[in-house]
């Protein structure tokens, strides 16, 4: 190797090693925008515009939602619009996170407790028999509607490393997660707004979280343009990105990421 090249390899170098301190060292911020109920149309979308900014998709998927079966209440998850498991291991292979959403839907705090744990056992058994390279112990479990009680979480967390639910039911002393991630099964609170378009509601809750000290802020979307409760359009989601990358003190990540990198 002549001079002028190894000069060049050893900045290269310094310069992978400065932003590999900056990240693990400096960020203060964790946000996550956790897409549900797996729209195709919309969740290809959505990994384009990661994919642009270098980043990975947070997508939750329900079990059943490929069945030409499956129940479309509420209104907001008609079944023509859902993908299957090709399109969702195709994502997973592009580096996209694709994570648990229910067996089928249905709120588990408005049926016996019973059946509430067998339509867990349910949706845990189909992801390990049809996600590719699924490991339960790096998987978050996001309840339907955010509903769940302290029961069906800590039932979940017996299979999971996480279980996403209501931020009002378990943040008690606010609107974010703490950073300070144990090893040991947790429960993140998220929040959302629907059912009409919720890019200003999205963008209301950034600005305030980043004009705080820190935390980790999970937000509950959905599908894009018009797709699903809540939906944000494209072209924000795009905008919103291409600003939020060159946040210095923000890390943008989905939630099984956010606790492999982030545990104590
Ligand atoms: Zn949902």
């Amino acid at each position: 190797m002549n001079r002028e090249n190894f000069i060049k390899l050893s900045l290269l170098a310094g310069a992978g090693f400065a932003l590999q301190g900056y990240n693990s060292k400096e960020k203060t911020h964790v946000l996550t925008l956790s897409f549900d109920d797996g729209f195709k149309k919309s969740f290809y979308k959505t990994a384009e515009i990661f994919n642009e900014y270098g980043l990975s998709a947070c997508l939750n998927i329900i079990a059943t939602g490929q069945l030409k079966s499956f129940n479309t209440e509420p209104v907001w998850i008609p079944q023509k619009l859902l993908g299957d498991f090709n399109d969702w291991n195709k994502l997973k292979g592009k580096g996209h996170e694709v994570m648990l959403h229910t067996w089928d839907h249905k709120n588990l705090t408005e049926m016996p407790v019973g059946e509430a744990k067998e339509n867990l056992d349910k949706c845990f058994d189909f992801f390990s028999k049809n996600l590719d390279s699924y490991n339960a112990s790096k998987s978050v479990y996001n309840f339907a509607y955010n509903a769940s009680t302290p029961e069906l979480d800590a039932y979940a967390l017996q299979t999971v490393r996480a279980v996403r639910t209501g931020g009002w039911l378990v943040l008690k002393d606010g609107k974010y997660n703490t950073l300070t991630i144990p090893a040991k099964p947790c429960t993140l609170g998220c929040w959302g707004c629907g059912p009409d378009n919720c890019d200003a509601y999205i963008e209301g809750e950034i600005m305030e979280f980043l004009a705080t000290s820190g935390g980790w802020l999970i937000l509950n979307v959905h599908g894009l343009d018009g797709e699903g409760w809540g939906p944000l359009s494209t072209n924000y989601l795009d905008g919103l990105l291409k600003r939020l990358i060159k946040v210095k003190s923000l890390d943008i990540l989905p939630t099984g990421m956010v606790l492999e990198k982030y545990t104590s």
